[in-house]
């Protein structure tokens, strides 16, 4: 489909228990193209009372859809992947439109986020507890696994097909029905994907979703609302805390899929072109706007001028543009304020006394682009090294041993993933370790995977999500003892 036809196809409403409705205000608001400031869309801004009749309609779907045949939930997630292939190319697209992001790397979250659906899927039929004999030898205990209940979702612009498909997925499988809020800036994906999980055969309540300009005020009664039993959300750690304390009042379940501050480590002995490749990767992928982002280079000081000076090589290749143009790899960032912090990052780092080798400054053109940067020899102190930069610069740090490479890596609160670079298998292993992030890339750039559980310590998150540990968080365990059998 061309750009406006598929704009056109994307419903703008919000969708509450089967129903493509207005917002009950009448208001609706615009969604941009972050590449020309273009308006894409206008869809509905849904008030706090339109999130709750969301609610009410996962509320009244949730027992339905918890005695569904296992079976019966796996075939809608399967036939939902399937139509997710055939429209490829428009999710794609329509990521790229409203999000930034080249149109191969759109199609290559088409290809990650749609995984959960296939992989949750297979899950659905394998939900199991188990029988014992207790210790005593009399008693017999049953353990069962039971969906948690409805569920209230809040995900990101950065991966809008992926972010949802990653919750939506698991909580199916499991039994539970949803109440979905995009971000104001992409909610264009999510609406779309709705569609498609309409055409699969998802009864009516079963995913609710509300688009809104207002997340916080829409978010609070939801929170609030007894009968939601779970949140996971996924975004930056400041929000996150503040749904946590939400939550407390019910103490509802969460999980929460927060920021990171990646340590990227490039040992002495490391095979630098591969190092190079996956730092490319590490980097610039999503341009640089993923919580996964290596921020942190820090390479050992015999390999630091030659690192910097193949990945400056590979950097000043990039090329800028709208995502939809051949040959682009590098977009805009989401908007202004943005760009305003990789400039500030950048300054910062350069007035305490690094080196600018490259880029550092907006592109002059309209959008909101930063060119591709290069900063080494980055002080202890410097506000880069402290926060997210989510944009397109490599940050480099010399250390000198692998203690120090330890230390500087975990001086951070963030805790999501780290990359290690070595060819010495030990090392690697040591790396495992100490290292405290719930995730680790040994000598890759990228560890995102369907069947793999993501997610961080410390104040990266709590829980994990893909792989048999991401259905986990959607099921309650009940344990039932039983009398002896033999016992008269
Ligand atoms: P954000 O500002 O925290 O927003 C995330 C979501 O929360 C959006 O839907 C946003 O809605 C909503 N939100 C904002 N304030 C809220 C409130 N008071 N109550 C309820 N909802 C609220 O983060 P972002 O800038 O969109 O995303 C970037 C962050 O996400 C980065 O820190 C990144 O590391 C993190 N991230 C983490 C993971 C992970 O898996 N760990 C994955 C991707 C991204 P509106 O935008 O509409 O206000």
């Amino acid at each position: 489909m061309d750009e406006s036809a598929l704009l056109q196809s994307v419903p703008d409403r919000l969708l509450i228990g089967g129903e493509w409705v207005e917002a009950s205000s009448g208001a609706r608001f615009e969604v941009h193209d972050p590449a020309t400031g273009a308006v894409l869309r206008s869809v509905a801004d849904a008030t706090p009372e339109d999130g709750v009749r969301a609610l009410d309609a996962a509320v009244a779907a949730q027992p339905a859809w918890a005695s569904t045949a296992p079976r019966a939930r796996a075939d809608i997630l399967r036939r939902t992947w399937q139509l997710v292939q055939d429209h490829a190319d428009d999710l794609a697209l329509l990521m790229t439109l409203e999000m930034g992001k080249p149109l191969a790397e759109a199609r290559g979250e088409v290809a990650y986020g749609s995984e959960f659906l296939r992989w949750f899927g297979e899950e659905a039929v394998r939900i199991a507890g188990r029988y014992a004999v207790a210790p005593e030898g009399t008693g017999r205990m049953i353990v069962s696994k039971h969906p948690v209940g409805p569920c209230y979702f809040i995900t990101p612009w950065n991966f809008p097909l992926a972010m949802a498909t990653r919750k939506i997925g698991p909580a199916l499988a499991a039994g539970c029905t949803v109440v979905l809020k995009p971000a104001e800036l992409t909610p264009l994906t999510t609406l779309y994907l709705a569609t498609l999980f309409e055409q699969a055969g998802l009864p009516a309540g079963v995913v609710n979703i509300v688009t809104t300009t207002a997340s916080g005020p829409v978010s609070e009664p939801i929170i609030a609302d007894p009968r939601l039993r779970k949140l996971s959300f996924t975004g930056s750690t400041g929000v996150g805390k503040r749904l946590i304390a939400q939550s407390a009042q019910n103490v509802l379940r969460t999980s929460m899929e927060l920021g990171g501050n990646a340590p990227f480590l490039v040992f002495e002995d490391a095979d630098l072109d591969t190092a190079v490749d996956a730092a490319m990767l590490a980097k610039f992928r999503n341009i640089g706007e993923a919580c996964t982002a290596a921020n942190r280079f820090l390479v050992h000081a015999s390999v630091a001028d030659e690192f910097t000076r193949r990945i400056t090589e590979r950097v000043r290749g990039l090329r800028i543009g709208r995502g939809t143009e051949e040959g682009v790899s590098i977009g805009p960032l989401i908007n202004d304020a943005a760009v305003a912090k990789a400039e500030r990052l950048v300054s910062d780092a350069v007035e305490r006394g690094a080196q600018l080798v490259l880029g550092g400054e907006r592109v002059d053109r309209p959008g909101t682009f930063f060119a591709p940067t290069v900063v080494a020899g980055v002080r202890a102190g410097s506000e880069i090294l402290r926060e997210e930069i989510f944009g397109p610069v490599v940050s480099i740090v010399p250390f000198e041993d692998e203690d120090e490479a330890v230390r500087l890596a975990n001086a951070t609160e963030y805790g999501l993933v780290s990359y290690v670079f070595t060819r010495d298998l030990a090392r690697g292993q040591r790396m495992i370790e100490r290292l405290e992030t719930g995730m680790m890339g040994l000598n890759v750039g990228v560890v995102s995977n369907a069947a793999a559980p993501f997610g961080g310590v410390k104040q990266s998150g709590i829980g994990r999500e893909g792989g048999i540990e991401g259905i986990e968080e959607y099921l309650e365990t009940k344990y039932t003892l039983t009398r002896d059998p033999f016992a008269r």
